[in-house]
């Protein structure tokens, strides 16, 4: 290149990087102006703005999709900027997409609402996805330290506890220590070592709603140096912010309340910017989002749909109002449970005498319900788990007669939805991994778990008991 065109280059280079700072400064603005908002309109309008509107989409009040899989750049140096990350940009659609990009920021803003942390969210194609994006960078190899462990709660839903014993304990050789009784500090502490790269639990968990201190956890992961990683899919954000409580990342199945109405699979990781680690660059502790989607996410590929990303946004507007009535509901349906003679045991926070009261009452309130004309209410989500009476649990033919004589309800391995779902975990959810791994995850061979839709309580409750009064 001549002198000339080299002071060509550098005046592009110098112009598209100052075209940067302006699209960066303008973000600034516009989360701004959502600091201000409560979460029902940080979720109705997110970063999504009327300058997006008329510089991207014609003045369309609804977000673009953009399904196309590649950004075009103006030139050479605009590429070379954009791809040396110097400006905001999003290049092809498997590392960032704009309409996937709403979603990320608005699930950002709604896991952090309400405190001043700073968090970054990567949208991924599934809860799975969402969970071992989240994992895996504290689990690399590093010569520099022992042989890396994590430490979980036992209760977890079944495809995390796959994930975790298979994948990762069998085909890695990376050790998962089960905490067995989730609020037993001691516990925890007795399975951490030089080696543990984390902790992770889930709250509530998925089916046996067993609950942990999340505040206590958080300060054990911090006096180690390591991170809390919480999976809060069954309360989603309307209901418990881990981020608040000290958690360092939260992942979400996405496919499940947050998309209640049942149109995608998908998944949220969102992580509160400076995090501790004993591992990985300074740059992943700093922005642990952001190095994720710009390096393991680019490189693994678990990326979402722009289509899913769309749909997501248009139902998390309704997010609390759809977590209210269903919680609502659930909290009838479990006083109907409870008290019917078919039904032996009823496993819901909200009941009064439940085990886990206390801790229920610290984490789990619907967001914003102070400022609404009841005042605070604590709401203990839409989900259950309950045994109907049997001679013998391992030959369960009260359950079985139960479950094929629901009428409303679907049979469904599903939770989370509009329409009411009963599941029996032992053979579905919970099947592959075994006796011993279920009785680890507390999960009786005749639990019923259902899940609380947006039909009228008075429905729901009628075929639960036409269908209890089926029982010989
Ligand atoms: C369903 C579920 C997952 C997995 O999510 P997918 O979107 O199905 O991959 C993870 N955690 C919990 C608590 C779940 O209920």
């Amino acid at each position: 290149m001549s002198m000339q065109g080299n002071s060509d280059h550098e005046r592009g280079l110098r112009h598209w990087i100052q075209e940067g700072k302006k699209i960066a400064s303008d973000r600034s603005r516009r989360i701004g102006r959502t600091r201000k908002w409560k979460f029902d309109t940080v979720a109705t309008h997110g970063l999504y703005d009327f300058e997006q509107a008329s510089s991207l989409n014609n003045g369309s009040i609804m977000e673009p999709i953009y399904m196309s899989p590649a950004q075009a750049f103006h030139d050479y140096d605009e590429m070379e900027v954009a791809l040396a990350y110097q400006m905001p940009s999003w290049t092809y659609t498997r590392i960032a997409n704009p309409s996937t990009f709403f979603l990320e920021e608005t699930v950002a803003l709604l896991e952090s609402y309400g405190t001043n942390l700073e968090a970054g969210c990567v949208a991924c194609s599934s809860g799975m996805s969402a969970i071992r994006t989240a994992i895996e960078p504290f689990l690399v190899n590093d010569r520099s330290a022992p042989p890396a462990n994590f430490v979980s709660t036992s209760r977890v839903y079944g495809g995390t506890f796959q994930q975790f014993s298979q994948r990762q304990m069998h085909d890695r050789n990376i050790e998962v220590r089960w905490v067995t009784d989730n609020l037993d500090i001691d516990e925890w502490a007795s399975k951490i070592d030089s080696g543990t790269r984390f902790l992770y639990g889930e709250m509530p968990s998925n089916p046996a709603v067993a609950l942990f201190d999340i505040e206590k956890v958080a300060e054990l992961a911090h006096a180690h140096g390591i991170p809390l990683i919480v999976d809060s899919t069954c309360a989603s954000p309307a209901l418990l912010r881990p981020l608040a409580f000290g958690a360092d990342i939260v992942v979400q199945s996405a496919s499940k309340v947050m998309v209640a109405s049942g149109m995608a699979i998908a998944g949220t990781m969102t992580a509160k910017k400076g995090i501790p680690s004993r591992v990985g660059p300074d740059e992943m502790r700093e922005d642990f989002a952001t190095w994720v989607k710009l390096l393991p996410y680019r490189d693994n590929g678990p990326a979402m749909s722009p289509m899913t990303a769309v749909l997501a946004l248009n139902e998390l507007r309704s997010l609390r109002t759809r977590v209210a009535q269903m919680s609502r509901s659930a909290q009838q349906v479990a006083r109907f449970l409870d008290e019917h003679p078919k039904v032996a045991r009823v496993n819901y926070p909200g009941l009064p005498n439940h085990t886990q009261a206390s801790i229920a009452d610290k984490y789990l309130t619907l967001v914003d319900s102070e400022y609404d004309a009841g005042g605070l209410e604590h709401l203990y989500g839409y989900m259950m788990v309950f045994e109907v009476a049997e001679r013998d649990a391992f030959a369960p033919i009260n359950t079985r007669s139960f479950y094929d004589n629901l009428n409303m309800f679907w049979r469904a391995t599903d939770l989370g939805r509009v329409k009411s779902v009963a599941t029996l975990p032992a053979i579905s959810t919970h099947q592959q991994q075994g006796e011993e791994g279920r009785a680890l995850a507390a999960i009786q061979p005749n639990y019923v778990r259902i899940s609380i839709g947006i039909e009228h309580v008075d429905d729901v409750i009628t075929d639960l008991d036409r269908a209890l009064d089926a029982i010989d």
